[in-house]
């Protein structure tokens, strides 16, 4: 194992290995560790992406997708179903990935690019010089060590603990830490072309739960709750056993997964001197739908140039690197960010009566464009009543 590199990549999910292929292919020395014995199992994802999305950061292969979704459906807690087909669902719909393959393909890339990856190997402290960043101290396959490099890219995922360590704040909210469980369940009776969202108190407080096809009787079925609202005997995975047993009493759950999704604002500083955050670790979660590989992805590859540029200008200083934090705040996806955590904080305040008025008011139309903007257009315009507050809504939108 070599002990000095221009950049060193915590974790290896999407982000790290995004930012591992990108920083390798710019020509620099790269070393990837991963605390896991295996790249992409367990794997804690519903597994679902936008198409185009994907296809900004790689083309798609049939490896490691399981199914190609044709439509969506928000289904609302009175049964009343909102149907979006491709065209107006935009990131709702689209590939249900196989993420233990997927996984191990963008790694296998970054390795192919030439960074050296080593698994079962852990950061555990960050190398601190005159307050700067300058590589890990490691536990590998159990032995201490330490990786020297002029930039750490920290993509240690939701339980991330790197950035902590050296000094930015990453605290989540307990009520903003959504708290998932799901089976992948085979023999069920399902719509293989669609992803249902399932909305209400009963069913998800605060959260939505989820069926993504894997196949014809195959589907990822899980759900998310917030932290706050999770406790004994209504845990998110108690919420889904009435689920199931209710709408899958006779399938088969052949995997359980547990894990927490950040749905709170991003870190308020993604940069220190000699670091870079990305991915779940900088909380680039959409709040809304908790889907955060698209923005693993593009925080991963966008960390990964700064980090070149600055190394061959010679300066890694927090000012230097600073460009990575103002451009993913200023992308599309940082404003989607923004806007959807308004979004979130509105539509989590609202009760099933309430749900259930607005889905009615708007199921029957047919979008010529889906965007929040659109329908929030619709939900006023259908529901006088509800005027004050939606135009609220609006207004933080504006
Ligand atoms: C139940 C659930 C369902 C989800 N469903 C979807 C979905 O359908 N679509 C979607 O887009 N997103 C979904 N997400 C979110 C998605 O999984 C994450 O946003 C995505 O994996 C983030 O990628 P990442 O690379 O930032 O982090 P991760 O994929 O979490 O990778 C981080 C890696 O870092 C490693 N690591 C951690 N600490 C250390 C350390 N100290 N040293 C070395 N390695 C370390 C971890 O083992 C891990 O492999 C879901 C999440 C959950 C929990």
């Amino acid at each position: 194992m070599k002990s000095n590199y221009d950049i060193l990549v915590i974790g290896g999910g999407p982000a790290g290995a995004l930012a591992a292929k990108t920083a390798a292919e710019a020509g620099n020395s790269v070393c990837l560790v991963e605390k896991r014995p295996a790249i992409g199992t367990p794997v804690r994802c519903a597994e679902g992406i936008g198409k185009e999305l994907l296809k900004e950061f790689i083309k798609p292969d049939p490896c490691w997708i399981s199914a190609d979704i044709e439509s969506a459906r928000i289904i609302a807690p009175n049964g009343t179903a909102i149907k979006l087909d491709q065209a107006r669902a935009g990131n709702e719909v689209g590939y249900v990935l196989d993420r233990k393959v997927f996984d191990r393909e963008l790694v296998w890339q970054a390795a192919e690019a030439g960074a050296d990856v080593i698994v079962k190997t852990r950061a555990t402290a960050p190398i601190m010089e005159n307050g700067a960043v300058k590589g890990a101290k490691i536990l590998s396959c159990g032995n201490p060590a330490e990786i020297r490099a002029e930039v750490v890219i920290a993509a240690d995922g939701t339980e991330a603990q790197f950035a902590r360590w050296a000094g930015l704040d990453t605290t989540v909210p307990l009520r903003e830490m959504m708290s998932c469980a799901q089976y992948v369940m085979t023999d069920i009776d399902i719509n293989a072309g669609s992803t249902d969202f399932y909305l209400g108190n009963e069913i998800a407080p605060e959260g939505y739960l989820w069926v993504f096809p894997k196949g014809d009787r195959t589907a990822n079925v899980g759900i998310g709750i917030t932290g706050r609202k999770s406790r004994d005997g209504a845990r998110a995975k108690d919420y889904l056993d009435k689920f199931v047993a209710k709408n899958f009493p006779n399938g088969k759950t052949i995997e359980l997964i547990a894990g927490g999704v950040p749905v709170c604002r991003p870190l308020p500083c993604t940069v220190a001197d000699g670091l870079l955050v990305a991915g779940d670790a900088a909380r680039v979660v959409d709040p809304i739908t908790g889907g955060g590989i698209g923005n693993a992805l593009y925080t991963g590859r966008l960390a990964a140039r700064v980090a070149s540029k600055c190394i061959e200008a010679g300066n890694c200083s927090k000012e230097a690197m600073m460009p990575y934090d103002t451009e993913w705040r200023a992308s599309k996806m940082g404003a989607t960010i923004e806007r959807n955590y308004k979004v979130k904080e509105y539509f989590i305040t609202l009760d099933d009566k309430k749900l259930n008025t607005l889905a009615d008011s708007i199921a029957s139309i047919s979008f010529s464009e889906f965007s929040v903007a659109a329908l929030i257009k619709e939900l006023i315009k259908r529901n006088p009543k509800m005027l004050l507050e939606l135009k609220a809504l609006r207004d933080t939108l504006a």
